[in-house]
């Protein structure tokens, strides 16, 4: 397979390209549904959602939203998938050279 930032050939099997660091398709992601950890709003559902069905995040919100305000249903929705939809493992082991700091620690 083919990073789709930098479009070099890369390991199959591989979660971040090895030439520009870029997590490759959100393999994981796409495979669970899951709330990633880096660019969610709130709680990250949407986020998932667009990752897991492969649309753009926005329309995910927009319609999420619209939904919400048309029906009331998209509160409680988005409530029980924030609570059903699982948490993104972590995949800085791969990217944070061993020893070094974590981005997500708190000094
Ligand atoms: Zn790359």
């Amino acid at each position: 397979m083919y990073c789709n930032y930098c479009g070099k050939s890369i390991q199959d099997d591989a979660n971040v390209c090895a030439y520009c660091g870029t997590r490759v398709g959100g393999v994981i992601a796409r495979k669970r549904l899951v709330r990633p950890r880096e660019g969610r709003k709130i709680a990250g559902v949407c986020l998932g959602m667009g990752e897991y069905f492969d649309l753009d995040v926005t329309l995910v919100r927009v319609v999420w939203l619209i939904t919400a305000f048309m029906t009331g249903v998209g509160f409680l929705g988005y409530i029980i998938a924030w609570i059903v939809m699982p948490e993104e493992p972590y995949l800085l082991a791969a990217q944070v050279p061993a020893g070094g700091q974590q981005h997500v620690a708190n000094p």
